[in-house]
Parts: C-alpha cells; structure tokens; sequence
C-alpha cells in the first residue's frame, strides 16, 4: 500500500471558476489514461508484449474501482507506427497483453484508443490533440466534466484541459522531467492539489497507483 499524504481523503480541488470549475474527485466516474508512462512502464518505441509492465499496485485499484462503476479508457500517441518503428498489428498485441494483465486482477479498460501517425503528419489525433477524447465520445457516453485525465506529459495535461477534464501528471515515466519542465512545486502531499496555472494540471502524484487509491478513498466516505 502507497504511502498517502495527510488528509488526502478529503482531497477537493477547486480553482478558479472563470477557467476551470470547482472539482470533486468523488464526482468522477471516467478515468481516461495514458499508457506509457502512467499504466504501463515507460519502453522506448514498446512494440512486444513481453515489455508489458503494469505499474505496481495499479491492477488491484482499478478492479476495485470498476466495481464500484469507474470506467477506464486508455488515449495513446504510438508515433511508432508512423515512423515505421513498428506495426498496428504489434500494438494489437501489446493491447492484449495489457488486457490480460489487467484481467487477472479483474481489471478492465472499456474502450482505447491510440495515435498512429508521426509528428510531423500534423494529424488531429495526437495529444494533446483531442481527436483521441472525439472517437471515444462517439461510441461512449463520456462526461469530461466527470472524467479525470491521468498522464507523465504536459501534452496529456493539456489534452486533458483542453477537453475541460480534472487533470493529473504522475512522477512515473517521464513525470519527473515532466514536473520540473512546468515548474511544479515538490510533491509534499500524495497525491497533491495545485494552484491554478495555465499549464499546471489540478492535481500531482507520485504514481497512477497512489491517485487510484485516493479516488477510491473518495468513494469509500460515508
Ligand atoms: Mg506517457
Ligand atoms: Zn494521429
């Protein structure tokens, strides 16, 4: 069990309403996901699925939380393909491999989906880009107002603002180059609330693992 900050129980983020409103995160019923990095350990160009490396202690919480009616989804830019590193069919593979992870805890991702294309195609579906959030939203009923946006990047952050999402960066994967890019203050509370700034997500923590737990705590409240 990840250690958790004082009073995080009670975590409620509010900012300012002009840009973003007020937050629960006990009013969140979508997790939308960032694979590399936040789920699953961060492999240059991951194209096989013996890679697959779930971040620890993650499975459990999602499991719990899914019984508790929180669906996840996973949004991925996999440039990889566009630059012929590897093949949709791998990452196909490395999917299942996921799944199946997942499914031994009884964990489940409703829905995915991922970014083919090379930066420099300037396609509409690489974060932060919300293309991504636009083909989930038609096959599913989302609310981003309800959803939280979890990833290691600023692109994730913003992808996830952009969509009017709560926002959170993990210090997993490229978290950590990440929060010193943006100028985010230490992690003295896990996970941690953040004054509103025009490119600081609302929340930070030290893994997916530890935020999960949080939301869980949330619905745990009487
Ligand atoms: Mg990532
Ligand atoms: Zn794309």
């Amino acid at each position: 069990m990840a250690a958790r900050g004082p009073g995080s129980q009670e975590l409620t983020v509010t900012s300012s309403p002009d840009t973003r409103p007020a937050m629960r995160l006990d009013a969140i019923d979508t997790v939308f996901l960032d694979r590399d990095g936040t789920l699953i350990e961060d492999r240059h160009y991951l194209c096989h699925p013996d890679g697959v490396c779930l971040v620890p202690g993650v499975a459990p919480a999602m499991a719990e939380l899914g019984r508790l009616g929180v669906r996840f989804f996973l949004v991925s830019n996999q440039s990889g393909i566009g630059r012929g590193r590897f093949t949709f069919q791998d990452l196909l593979q490395v999917q299942s491999r996921l799944d199946e992870l997942l499914g031994v805890h009884g964990a489940h991702i409703t829905d995915w989906a991922a970014c083919p294309h090379a930066p420099q195609e300037s396609c509409t579906c690489r974060k932060p880009e919300r293309g991504l959030w636009d083909i989930l939203a038609q096959r599913h009923q989302i609310d981003p107002g309800r959803t939280l946006m979890v990833g290691d990047k600023a692109s994730d952050i913003i992808f996830g603002q952009r969509l009017g999402c709560l926002t959170a960066l993990v210090r997993t994967g490229h978290g950590e180059d990440q929060a010193q890019a943006l100028g985010l203050p230490e992690l003295c509370q896990d996970p941690m609330p953040l004054p509103p700034h025009p490119s600081w997500p609302h929340l930070q923590a030290s893994s997916l693992t530890v935020l999960l737990q949080t939301l869980l705590a949330s619905r745990r409240k009487p």
